[in-house]
């Protein structure tokens, strides 16, 4: 029998969960047979949608610790990955410091395996909503120097967040808090590039019990209002610092941008 001192951490397999039914789509082992279902009905676009958000997060990350950005928070981690945020910027700063948060206790679960840190650097990882994001500031300052530039990162997060809930004013709140030279990085689910694909992927999720607010290229741009969008700008996934185009460019419903905080 296994105790489990963190009553926060039960696992409830009754009903489909977001990072779960991501793992799924990116062929990971951490799903229960209820996020498969969701998976399973999704078109295969979906899988694609998943490998080119997360190659996305590899890129951003890499480049931004060759900028010499050495701190990352990094909210809706998702079931670790490898490589996950801090092995590919630790591969390039080894004294990098990443806080990772996620409000699904099956992360929680995964933490140990998140913060194996190079001994120069740290991880740490806090069980958080992103909707409370004094909180998660909050615990971050304990690991992070606020007056150094962070890169915050929201990699197919926001699209799990309502206008009622106050998606906006939410990333404004994090982006507030940071100093000047900081950048955003924000990866968001598109309801303007595929819509026939969209109503499907929104529906099956709906049938799962999960709610999605996909978004327009203005509401998603909104995000990095007052922000300098570093070249290539807002694009998709793909085309994200796509340094050896393929032959045939694949496409992409996933808006992908990094942006520089003045
Ligand atoms: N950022 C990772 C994982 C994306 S999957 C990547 O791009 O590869 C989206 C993640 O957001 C899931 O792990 C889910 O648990 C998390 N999430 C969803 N709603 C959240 C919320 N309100 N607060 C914090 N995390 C949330």
């Amino acid at each position: 029998m296994t105790t489990n001192p963190q009553p926060s951490a039960s696992i409830d397999t009754s009903r489909a969960h977001p990072a779960r039914v991501y793992d799924w789509l990116l062929g990971g082992k951490d799903n229960y047979p209820v996020d498969e279902a969701v998976g399973q009905k999704l078109p295969p676009e979906a899988r694609d949608a998943a490998r080119q958000n997360r190659q996305f997060m590899h890129r951003a990350a890499a480049w931004l610790a060759k900028e010499g950005i050495d701190q990352f928070l990094d909210i809706g981690t998702g079931i670790p990955t490898e490589p996950n945020l801090h092995q590919i910027v630790q591969n390039v700063v080894p004294s990098a410091k990443v806080v990772y948060t996620d409000n699904d206790p099956i992360v929680l679960r995964h933490a140990e395996a998140l913060l194996i840190s190079r001994p120069e650097g740290a991880t740490d990882y806090i069980q958080a909503d992103v909707r409370d994001p004094e909180a998660i500031v909050r615990h971050a300052r304990h690991v992070l120097d606020f007056d150094r530039p962070v890169a915050l990162s929201l990699i197919a997060l926001m699209h799990f967040i309502s206008d009622e809930q106050g998606a906006h004013g939410i990333v404004r709140a994090l982006v507030d808090t940071l100093p000047s030279g900081s950048y955003l990085i924000l990866s968001h689910a598109a309801s303007d590039l595929y819509p026939d694909l969209v109503e499907q992927v929104v529906a099956e999720y709906a049938r799962g019990g999960i709610r999605l607010a996909f978004r327009t290229r203005p509401e998603v741009e909104r995000f990095f209002d007052g922000l300098d969008l570093v070249p290539p700008g807002l694009v998709t996934a793909t085309e994200w610092f796509a340094t050896t185009p393929a032959p045939e460019p694949e496409g992409s419903g996933i808006y992908s941008g990094v942006a520089r905080i003045r």
